[in-house]
């Protein structure tokens, strides 16, 4: 089934310059009373909202008591205070502090600030549920910004502990790219690496860079392996290029595939200021298109037609750069190239799941009918295929709801999926490179 339609804006929304209001605020919160002016308007209200929490929490603390105490002692910061509560284990104390700030009658900036310390408090408690809730309220009253990524990176946290892995990795890549402060960067980057090693996925070399040798014992029951894979030298850190394995596909000549490629369909030229290159393909989804109605008639009898209409809804409606499959298999078993393979995919959901992932649609709605034999046919040889030239493992072929809660790609297709990918990981070629894999390690 097609993405959502924010998978693209998603980065956009949380890549943005940080205004790093939190870090003014637990630092020196009242540095920000003599802000620099012609600031923005929202950076304007960034600051008001920030005086404001750190007056009322002066209030709600007592800090500094009367007037002429407020002289002589220096005012305690009240995050610094709520920070100070966290590491004693204090968390009711904690909790009771910032609950009044997360009011709806509060601004959001105060509100999110309140309940990003909330769902660190349950997240502290194992409270996993409502950690989650606030965090991710949190995340949505936080402007773009480094308050934001903080709430993303604790909100990753207790997703993972959840065992919600790929929702998990979303959070924490999209923290990653706009937390300033170092270490919470390096905890955002070791969480990503140690779940991406442990789903042996391949490791974007900035994550692995960031996370360098840091070690956080206290995320280490989240993963099965108690250690973290050590990358010892930093010739370890330079990226490895993709060096194909001509023995095995030498041995095993990939199946030919009748391919029809873009020129053949017609299709419009690729927006160039709306993807991103592909990294290496190391997995695969698929789907079913489960168009609307007039659009599902066109693909049954049309596809050259079906797949212009498809590339403009795509690059004119939604802002792609192009259709977000790399390959579509119409009802007659033909298979037709979609967006490039040198672009990354817009299909399972977010920049997280299309990273190195081929995404592959059957047209057709797989709720309501079963796939053609001969789409099953060429999915297999188109599998088969990708397999060998891309060195992908069958084990790494997944149907769209594998990797978010998703209807697709149909409870007809489901069942052939599996069965596909068993005869796959049975094949001559998935047996040598299982031997070759175990001789390598
Ligand atoms: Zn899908």
């Amino acid at each position: 089934m097609f993405g959502n339609l924010g998978q693209f804006r998603y980065g956009a929304l949380t890549a943005g310059s940080a205004q790093e209001v939190g870090e003014n605020l637990q630092n020196s919160p009242l540095k920000t009373q003599s802000g620099t002016p012609c600031l923005p308007p929202q950076r304007q209200r960034l600051q008001r909202d920030s005086i404001l929490l750190v007056l009322l929490l002066s209030i709600l603390c007592g800090c500094g008591g009367g007037g002429e105490k407020r002289v002589e002692a220096p005012t305690p910061t009240p995050l610094g205070e709520f920070e100070s509560l966290l590491a004693r284990g204090r968390i009711d104390q904690a909790r009771s502090l910032l609950e009044p700030f997360a009011s709806p009658e509060q601004p959001n900036s105060v509100r999110g600030l309140a309940r990003l310390g909330l769902g660190r408090c349950d997240l502290i408690d194992r409270r996993l549920e409502e950690a989650i809730r606030h965090l991710d309220k949190a995340r949505r009253l936080l402007p773009a910004g480094a308050d934001r990524a903080k709430a993303q990176l604790y909100l990753g946290e207790a997703y993972l502990r959840n065992k919600s892995v790929m929702t998990a990795l979303n959070q924490l890549e999209s923290a990653f790219g706009a937390l300033r402060n170092p270490e919470l960067k390096s905890r955002a980057a070791y969480m990503i690496v140690r779940t991406l090693d442990e789903l042996g996925d391949p490791v974007p070399t900035l994550y692995r860079e960031a996370a360098g040798q840091a070690y956080f014992s206290e995320y280490s029951e989240i993963w099965s392996q108690p250690q973290p894979v050590i990358v010892k030298s930093t010739a370890d850190l330079t990226p490895k290029p993709v060096t194909p394995k001509p023995k095995v596909q030498n041995l095993t000549p990939p199946p030919a595939l009748k391919l029809l490629k873009r020129n053949q369909w017609g299709s419009l030229p690729v927006r160039m200021s709306s993807v991103n290159p592909m990294s290496r393909p190391f997995r695969i989804t698929i789907h079913h298109t489960a168009d609307q109605s007039n659009l599902a008639d066109i693909g049954q009898s049309d596809p050259r037609e079906y797949l212009k209409i498809l590339q403009k809804y795509c690059q004119n409606t939604l802002g792609w750069g192009d259709i977000g499959y790399h390959y579509l298999i119409s009802k007659d078993g033909r298979v037709w190239e979609g967006r490039p393979m040198k672009f990354q995919g817009a299909h399972a959901g977010n920049n997280t799941l299309n990273r190195g992932n081929i995404g592959i649609a059957l047209i057709g709605n797989f709720n309501k009918v079963k796939p053609s034999t001969a789409q099953i046919r060429s999915l297999q040889n188109l599998l088969g295929t990708l397999c060998v030239v891309y060195d992908i493992s069958p084990s790494k072929i997944h149907g769209h709801s594998h990797l978010k809660p998703s209807d697709c790609p149909g409870k007809h297709l489901n069942p052939v999926l599996r069965e596909l990918v068993r005869k796959l990981k049975s094949s001559a070629w998935a047996k040598l490179k299982a031997q070759e894999n175990s001789k390598s390690r």
